[in-house]
């Protein structure tokens, strides 16, 4: 029998326990976590995210801010913008929401945050530390180390001998789901669009990831029998005939999971950990300041 991986409730889980951990620093130390979500433009799914992420801080506990600023902000302005959040005490988390339009480099604003408050993990400062497997004082990027944790709790903490395929290599996502498994002892291997004989490799694969973008590319015939297995995936086909949209993963779901020893589903998977990841490592933006302020 496989297991269905359950993503959701284990976010629950977590983000009830960063609720209880929020109200026992602000009764220790005064210091409330706080954070700061900066959207640029109108684009509705860049919204509906941010007002996911603003409501969850919220029922963290959080302090939390919302800076909304018009399609045609200059990069200079957004870069004020975050310089002004990178000084304030009351802000430990700072969220650029991507994409950004196209007169900003994403890339020099992403640089532009200090990197003790980049809880996206973005920063090149974060990014060396997870290559150096400074994971104690590294903020990992939110998926992968959501998707790490499901992980964690499937097979433990230690991966010894076992073999990783993560097929992606993006730097959000494939390349730092790498790292944390390759510092948790296992044998990795990164597939991606230029990768020969992917199905047989992904046969190989203890722990297979998937974080491709493309809508159930991973075939049943894929899994290796009783692998543990990660859709990081979410694409949205269509409107079918009742009009409703469906999401679907990178894994073809319904052939993978007689094959699986455990797989998540897609939503419900590692989509809810991303968020609450997100606030984990906003509190422990917040533990670290008040360490320094104490
Ligand atoms: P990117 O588009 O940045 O990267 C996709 C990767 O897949 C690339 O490395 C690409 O290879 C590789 N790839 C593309 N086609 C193939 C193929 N045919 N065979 C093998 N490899 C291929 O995507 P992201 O990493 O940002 O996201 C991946 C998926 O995860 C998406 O569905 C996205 O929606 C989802 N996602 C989900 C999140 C969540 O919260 N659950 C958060 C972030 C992303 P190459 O480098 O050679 O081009």
């Amino acid at each position: 029998m496989s297991t269905i991986i359950d993503g959701k409730a284990v976010a629950e889980e977590l983000v009830a326990g960063i609720k209880t951990a929020t109200q026992d620093l602000v009764a220790r130390t005064g210091i409330q976590p706080g954070i700061a979500v900066v959207i640029v433009g109108e684009d509705p799914a860049s919204q509906v995210y941010v007002a996911s992420k603003g409501k969850k801080a919220k029922e963290c506990g959080f302090h939390s801010i919302q800076h909304t600023l018009p399609d045609d902000t200059s990069e200079e302005d957004l870069v004020a913008l975050i310089e002004q959040l990178n000084a304030d005490d009351t802000i430990h988390g700072i969220l650029v929401q991507l994409p950004l339009p196209r007169q900003i480099d994403a890339g020099r604003i992403i640089q532009a945050i200090s990197p003790d408050k980049d809880v996206d993990g973005f920063h090149f400062v974060n990014v060396g530390k997870l290559g150096a497997g400074e994971l104690e004082t590294a903020f990992v990027p939110c998926t992968p180390a959501g998707s790490m944790l499901l992980i964690e709790r499937t097979l433990g903490r230690d991966l010894s001998g076992l073999n990783a395929v993560v097929v992606g290599r993006s730097n959000i996502v494939g390349k730092p789901m790498a790292n944390l498994l390759l510092a948790a002892n296992a044998t990795v291997t990164v597939a991606h669009s230029k990768t020969k004989n992917l199905p047989e490799l992904c046969r190989t694969a203890d722990i297979l990831v998937a974080a491709v973008g493309r809508p159930e590319m991973v075939k049943g015939d894929w899994v290796k029998p009783g692998a543990v297995v990660i859709d990081v995936g979410i694409n949205r086909l269509p409107a079918a005939e009742n009009g409703k949209a469906r999401l679907v993963g990178d894994v073809a779901y319904d052939e993978a999971l007689p094959a699986a020893g455990a797989i998540t589903p897609v939503p419900g998977g590692v989509g809810p950990m991303t968020i609450a990841l997100l606030m984990s490592n906003t509190l422990a933006s917040a533990v670290r300041a008040a360490g320094q302020r104490a």
